[in-house]
C-alpha cells in the first residue's frame, strides 16, 4: 500500500480536491456528448480511514469528518458528502473514495476514464477495483508521460472533444514538482486545447508559491482560475496549512459554482484566524 497517501486520505486537501473534481464532473454532464477524464496520479482508488495509517494521523478528522459533522447545506458540498456516503454504502463505513472512484461515480456510461499510477501495489489495487467497469482503463505508468501518450484522447477509435485532466502529484520532490507539473500542463494544453486541466498543490508558505502562480498565469490556456482553502495561517514551512487547485479552461461560470462551496468549506474546516479562502482568476476567460 502507498502509505504516504493513505496517511492523508480524507484530509482538508483531499476535501478541496474532491469537491472541485465533482463540480467539474457535474459540468461535463451538462452536455450529452461523451467526455474523457485522465487521472495522472490516481492512487489506489479507495482508502480505509479505519486502517492503521489513516487512523494514526487522524487527518480525516480535521477534514472529511469535520465537514460531515457540520453538514453545510451547499449544493456542491452535499454532492461530495453524498458521494462519500455512496462509497461507504458500497465498501463499508470506514471507506473514503479516491479520485478514480469519484470519477467513476460521477461520470456517465458514455464517458471514459484513464487512470495512471506508478507505484506497483497501488496500480494493482486500482486495477482490481475497476476490473468490472468497462469505462475505466488503468495504466501502470508515469502520469506525466501519459499526458503526452494519451492526449488528445482517442478510445476505441473515438475522439473526445470534452473532458478533464486531474494532476495530483505527491510533491515528494517539494518545489521541483511544481516545475515538472507546469511543464506537463503546458504540453497537455498544446496536445488537447479543449481539455480542462486541474492541478492540486499544497500550501505551506504562500509566498513561496508566487513564481509558480506567475508561470501558471502564462500557460497557453483560455483561462486560469485558482481556488485555495487555508485552514490556518500560511506562514509555516513545516506543515500543510492549506492547498489549492489551479484550474485551466474551466467550464463557463465555474467560479460562480465554486464560490459558495469554498466559502462554506472555509467556515467548516478553518481554524480560528485562518485566512479567507481565495478564488481568483490568474487569466480571465476572454
Ligand atoms: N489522486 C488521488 C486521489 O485523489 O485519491 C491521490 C493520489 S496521491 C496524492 C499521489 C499518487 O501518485 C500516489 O499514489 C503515488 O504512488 C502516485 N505517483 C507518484 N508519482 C507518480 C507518477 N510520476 N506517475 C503516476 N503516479 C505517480
Amino acid at each position: 500500500m502507498n502509505y504516504r497517501h493513505a496517511f492523508h486520505a480524507g484530509n482538508h486537501g483531499d476535501v478541496l480536491k474532491h469537491v472541485v473534481l465533482l463540480g467539474l464532473c457535474e459540468a461535463l454532464g451538462h452536455k450529452p456528448a461523451p467526455a474523457f477524464a485522465l487521472d495522472t496520479h490516481a492512487g489506489r482508488g479507495t482508502y480505509a480511514l479505519d486502517d492503521a495509517p489513516a487512523a494514526r494521523t487522524g487527518e480525516a478528522q480535521a477534514g472529511y469528518a469535520k465537514l460531515a459533522a457540520a453538514g453545510p447545506p451547499e449544493p456542491l458540498l452535499t454532492r461530495y458528502l453524498d458521494a462519500v456516503a455512496a462509497c461507504r454504502a458500497d465498501l463499508g463505513a470506514g471507506a473514503y473514495p479516491g479520485s478514480p472512484w469519484l470519477l467513476a461515480h460521477a461520470l456517465r456510461p458514455q464517458d471514459r476514464i484513464a487512470c495512471c499510477e506508478l507505484q506497483p501495489e497501488e496500480a494493482a489495487a486500482l486495477k482490481a477495483r475497476f476490473r468490472g467497469d468497462p469505462r475505466v482503463a488503468v495504466h501502470y505508468r508515469d502520469g506525466y508521460a501519459a499526458m503526452r501518450a494519451l492526449l488528445p484522447p482517442v478510445v476505441d477509435g473515438a475522439r473526445f472533444g470534452r473532458g478533464l485532466v486531474l494532476v495530483d502529484p505527491p510533491y515528494e520532490a517539494q518545489l521541483a514538482e511544481f516545475e515538472v507539473a507546469l511543464r506537463a500542463l503546458r504540453e497537455g494544453l498544446q496536445r488537447w486545447p479543449q481539455g480542462c486541466f486541474a492541478l492540486w498543490y499544497p500550501v505551506k508558505q504562500r509566498r513561496v508559491l508566487l513564481p509558480f502562480l506567475r508561470s501558471a498565469g502564462n500557460l497557453p490556456a483560455r483561462s486560469a482560475l485558482v481556488a485555495e482553502l487555508l485552514v490556518r495561517a500560511d506562514d509555516s514551512p513545516l506543515r500543510m496549512n492549506g492547498s489549492g487547485m489551479l484550474l485551466l479552461n474551466v467550464p463557463y461560470r465555474f467560479d460562480a459554482v465554486l464560490a459558495p462551496a469554498i466559502a462554506a468549506l472555509a467556515i467548516a474546516l478553518g481554524e480560528p484566524g485562518a485566512p479567507a479562502p481565495r478564488l481568483e482568476w490568474l487569466k480571465e476567460p476572454g
